[in-house]
């Protein structure tokens, strides 16, 4: 593994004169309805950006999230936290091979959102069936808010996008890992996720949790791929009562966009109508992947800051939409 501090970068950026961070505006947020809302009830939008798998793409530490809290006025950040890195018939990185540094790495972009006054959400990024690891989720969720579950900063998404598994057996999951939880913190927002990658709020909808607060249902979508039936779903579940937050969304196809092909005029559409109805959403990624989605383009690093001839045409574009 490599070493999880890297040295030599400096001190990092200096806060603007006027930076206020999200969190310290608005405090602890509750859901209202389908409404999320700040401490005093009042309507919130959050937006930010998800990194890619931190084991690959590493932030640097005092600079990549400052930059992008002092730069591009993110609200929130999603460390994007992959609890399976399965090769060559064997768990190699991700948090079920590797959970102390997986959890140092994911601790340490915690650590600076609580000293940006920004939010956070604690990404257990599986794709499979959460089932699989439930006892290691309730173990990794229960330490998590143990140590940050006072702040009003910390987010929890307990399953990034569920695969091959029924909504009723996310539910299930859902119902050891939610209890875990508030026993220890009571009161921060948890995000879950819905069946077939977080597309099926739908089925959600039909059939939600009951007997929890501030719990929303998690929307994800590609707007090159998933762009026809997204307006029509999310109203929907907003029409049933259903809470849902976009912790991931990117401008590709659902690849990421290895194929070169990004679709700007259909994230427009969707980013408007997630701004309409104030939907809070996160953007995949913030990274130098060598992909379309990613918002940096590969070879540049991301120390931080970015010009404009650093970022690709997402992530120009993105930017622009979280300054708005
Ligand atoms: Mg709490």
């Amino acid at each position: 593994m490599p070493p999880l501090v890297r040295e030599g970068f400096g001190p990092g950026p200096d806060a603007p004169g006027d930076y206020l961070g999200a969190a310290a505006e608005h405090g602890a947020l509750q859901v209202i309805g389908t409404q999320l809302c700040d401490e005093s009830g009042t309507p919130i939008q959050l937006k930010g950006v998800s990194t890619h798998g931190i084991q690959w793409f590493p932030t640097y530490p005092k600079h990549t999230v400052y930059h992008l809290a002092y730069d591009w006025g993110i609200d929130v950040i999603r460390p994007a936290m992959y609890v399976e890195d399965y090769k060559d018939d064997a768990y190699w990185a991700g948090y079920i091979a590797e959970p102390e540094y997986m959890t140092n790495k994911l601790t340490e972009i915690i650590d600076e959102a609580l000293d940006l006054d920004i939010y956070v959400l604690v990404d257990w990024h599986i794709h499979n069936n959460p089932n699989n690891f439930t006892t290691q989720a309730v173990r990794f969720f229960e330490d998590m808010a143990t140590q940050y579950g006072g702040y009003p900063n910390i987010m929890y998404e307990i399953c990034n996008e569920p695969e091959g598994v029924s909504w009723a057996d996310v539910k299930n999951y859902a119902n050891t890992v939610i209890p875990a939880i508030r026993a220890i913190d009571p009161d921060n927002l948890i995000i879950v996720g819905t069946q077939d990658w977080s597309q099926r709020i739908d089925l959600a909808a039909a059939d939600p949790l009951t007997g929890y607060t501030n719990i929303m249902y998690a929307l994800h979508f590609y707007a090159g791929e998933h762009f026809s039936w997204v307006q029509e779903r999310g109203n929907n579940a907003l029409s049933s009562g259903l809470p849902i937050f976009v912790s991931e969304w990117g401008g590709s196809d659902y690849s990421g966009g290895d194929n070169g092909l990004f679709f700007q005029n259909e994230s427009e559409i969707l980013v408007d109508w997630m701004n309409d109805n104030n939907i809070s959403w996160m953007n995949w990624s913030f990274s130098n992947k060598d992909e379309t989605s990613a918002a940096v383009k590969p070879g540049v690093r991301l120390l931080g800051p970015w010009a404009d001839q650093d970022l690709t045409q997402s992530g120009i574009m993105v930017k622009g939409m979280i300054k708005d």
